[in-house]
C-alpha cells in the first residue's frame, strides 16, 4: 500500500564523510516517500561531533544527493520553517530540552572525572561485568547538582534510565522489540563541552521537525531504546520507526567496511556516490540498483525509473534482513538505463567521458556515435574505449584476419582493391550510399557479405568486433577510409608476395 497521508522524512547525515550507498538509499527511501505521499523531505545535517568533522564532507553530500536528483525540500542551504537545519546552530534548544529532562527527574548532571569513570570501568571489567555508568551522580539532590553547575563545575548530562522494567519500541519492519532496562546504560545526552549527542539532538529535532517516519540505519538498533525513553519522558509522540537492513560485502560475508571499500576501487568499483558518477553510471541506474537493495516490488519488475519508484514504492515490503551488494547487478541496471535515454540526452552524458580522453569528436560525430555506443555499453565510461580505433592516428590490421577463412592472400588482394575502387567511386560515406554497392560487390566477387566486411573492418579498425561496419565508415569518414585501405592492400601486396614465393619453392 502507498502512502496517503503526507509524511515528513529527514534524511540526517553526518558530515563525517563522503555519501555512500547506505546514505543514498536512506536518502532515496526518504524521497519517494515524500513524492508519493505529497510530504515533505528535509536534510538535517548533525554536525554535533566535531572530532569526526570532516570540512568539504557537508557539501560533497549535498552534491551526491542532488546527482541522484533527491532534491530536498527544507535544508541548511535552502532553509524551511523549522530551522536550522544544522545542528551545530541548534545548541541552546538542545540545552534548554536537557533541562527539561532534568526538571522533570529524566536525567541528571554527573560530575564524575574521566579518571574515577576509566577506573570504574576497569573495575568492571575486572568483575567481568558490563561496563557501564554506576550511577554515582544519580541522586545528587537537584538543587546542589544545579549549584555546581552554576559554579562552573565541568559535568555532562546522563539519561536516568529507570532500573527495572521494560521498554517497547516498534519497528515497521521487525515489530515489536523488547528491552529490559535493567540492561541499559544512563547514557549521554550532553557533553561536558555544552554540545549534545545524537541521542538528544536527533529526537529533539525530529519532534521539533515534526518528523513522522524515521528511516536510519539498523545499526542504531542497540539504542533504539534510549530514544524510545526519551520521547516518552518528553510525553511526545513516537514516530514510526524504520531501521533498514545493513549492506553486507559483495562476498556476502560480513558489513561493508573502509577497508572492503579500498579493495572494490582496484576492481573499478565504488561505495561512494560521486566515484560512481565518475566510474560512468547513471544516477537512474544506481537509484534502481539501490531501490532494490531492502525494497522489492513484486520480485520479478527489476526496471524502475524515478517516476516508477515514487508510484510503486511501498514501506510494507521493505526486507529487513542484510542485503550484499552486487556490482554486476548495478552494471546490468546501467546498461538498462542507458538503452533507455534518448539519444541527444545520451549524447550529452557521453560527451565528459570523451573530452577525459585524448578524443574530442566534434557534435556532428558524437551524434553519429551514439546510437551505435547505446546498445554496446554498460557505462558511459565505456564509450571512448568502445570507439577509440575511430581516433586512431593509424590501425594496424592483423594480416591473419585481413585474409578471411577459406580466401588465400591473393583472393583477399583482390577484394581489397576492388572495395577501394568501389568506395572512391562514391559521393559519401553515408551508410545509405555505400551499403547497395558494397553487398553487390561481394556478389561479383562470389564471397559471402560477411568475409567482405571483415576484410574491410580489419582495414579500417583493425580489431574484429566493431559497431555496424557502415555506421563505423561514416564515423570514419571519407579520407580516412580510403587511406587506411589503401594501407590494407598495401600490407596485402607484401603478403601476397611471399605467398607466391612459398608456393613456387614447394
Ligand atoms: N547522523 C546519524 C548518522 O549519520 C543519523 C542517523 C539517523 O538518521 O537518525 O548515522
Amino acid at each position: 500500500m502507498t502512502l496517503t497521508q503526507p509524511v515528513r522524512v529527514r534524511f540526517a547525515p553526518s558530515p563525517t564523510g563522503r555519501l555512500h550507498l547506505g546514505g543514498a538509499r536512506t536518502a532515496l527511501y526518504d524521497y519517494l516517500m515524500a513524492r508519493q505521499s505529497g510530504g515533505q523531505f528535509i536534510l538535517r545535517i548533525e554536525d554535533t561531533d566535531r572530532n569526526r568533522y570532516q570540512v568539504g564532507s557537508e557539501q560533497e553530500i549535498m552534491d551526491g544527493l542532488r546527482w541522484l536528483g533527491l532534491q530536498w525540500d527544507e535544508g541548511p542551504d535552502i532553509g524551511g520553517p523549522y530551522g536550522p537545519y544544522r545542528q551545530s546552530e541548534r545548541k541552546e534548544i538542545y540545552r534548554q530540552y536537557a533541562w527539561e529532562l532534568v526538571e522533570k527527574g529524566h536525567a541528571y548532571p554527573c560530575f564524575c572525572t574521566p579518571e574515577r569513570l576509566s577506573a570504574v570501568r576497569q573495575q568492571q571489567q575486572a568483575r567481568r561485568e558490563p561496563t557501564r555508568y554506576d550511577g554515582h551522580c544519580r541522586n545528587i539532590p537537584l538543587s546542589e547538582a544545579k549549584a555546581r553547575v552554576a559554579a562552573g563545575e565541568p559535568h555532562v548530562i546522563r539519561f536516568k534510565m529507570p532500573r527495572t522494567g521494560s521498554v517497547t519500541g516498534i519497528d515497521l519492519l521487525r515489530g515489536d522489540i523488547t528491552y529490559q532496562n535493567d540492561q541499559l546504560d544512563d547514557y549521554i545526552l550532553v557533553k561536558s563541552d555544552g554540545l549534545a549527542l545524537y541521542h538528544l539532538a536527533a529526537m529533539v529535532d525530529d519532534h521539533l521537525m515534526k518528523i513522522t517516519h524515521v528511516l536510519r540505519g539498523a545499526e542504531w538498533l542497540p539504542t533504539f531504546p534510549l530514544h524510545v525513553h526519551i520521547y516518552n519522558a518528553f510525553g511526545w509522540q513516537q514516530p514510526v520507526w524504520i531501521h533498514l537492513s545493513v549492506f553486507l560485502k559483495p562476498s556476502g560475508k560480513g558489513k561493508m567496511s573502509k577497508r572492503e571499500a579500498a579493495s572494490l576501487a582496484q576492481d573499478g568499483y565504488s561505495i561512494f556516490t560521486t566515484d560512481l558518477a565518475d566510474l560512468g553510471y547513471l544516477p537512474e541506474g544506481v537509484n534502481n540498483w539501490v531501490a532494490l537493495m531492502g525494497w522489492s516490488y513484486d520480485d520479478a519488475t527489476e526496471f524502475f525509473t524515478m517516476q516508477d519508484l515514487i508510484e510503486k514504492f511501498d514501506i510494507n515490503r521493505l526486507n529487513p534482513s542484510p542485503a550484499a551488494i552486487n556490482f554486476s547487478k548495478l552494471d546490468h541496471f546501467n546498461g538498462l538505463h542507458i538503452r533507455n535515454l534518448p539519444l541527444d540526452d545520451l549524447q550529452r552524458r557521453l560527451r565528459p567521458f570523451f573530452e577525459r580522453t585524448a578524443y574530442h569528436p566534434s557534435d556532428e560525430i558524437l551524434r553519429k556515435l551514439t546510437p551505435l555506443l547505446q546498445p554496446r555499453m554498460k557505462t558511459l565510461d565505456e564509450g571512448p574505449a568502445l570507439v577509440g580505433f575511430l581516433f586512431a592516428e593509424q590501425v594496424e590490421p592483423d594480416l591473419e584476419r585481413l585474409v578471411p577463412r577459406k580466401m588465400t592472400p591473393p583472393e583477399a588482394l583482390t577484394a581489397a582493391r576492388r572495395l577501394l575502387e568501389v568506395l572512391s567511386d562514391l559521393p559519401s560515406m553515408d551508410p545509405q550510399v555505400t551499403e547497395g554497392p558494397v553487398r553487390a560487390l561481394a556478389e561479383e566477387l562470389g564471397l559471402k557479405a560477411g568475409s567482405l566486411f571483415n576484410i574491410l573492418r580489419e582495414a579500417l579498425i583493425g580489431q574484429p568486433s566493431s559497431p555496424p561496419i557502415f555506421e563505423t565508415m561514416d564515423v570514419i569518414g571519407r579520407e580516412v577510409v580510403l587511406q587506411r585501405l589503401q594501407a590494407a592492400i598495401d600490407l596485402l601486396t607484401a603478403a601476397v608476395f611471399v605467398y607466391r614465393r612459398e608456393r613456387r619453392e614447394r
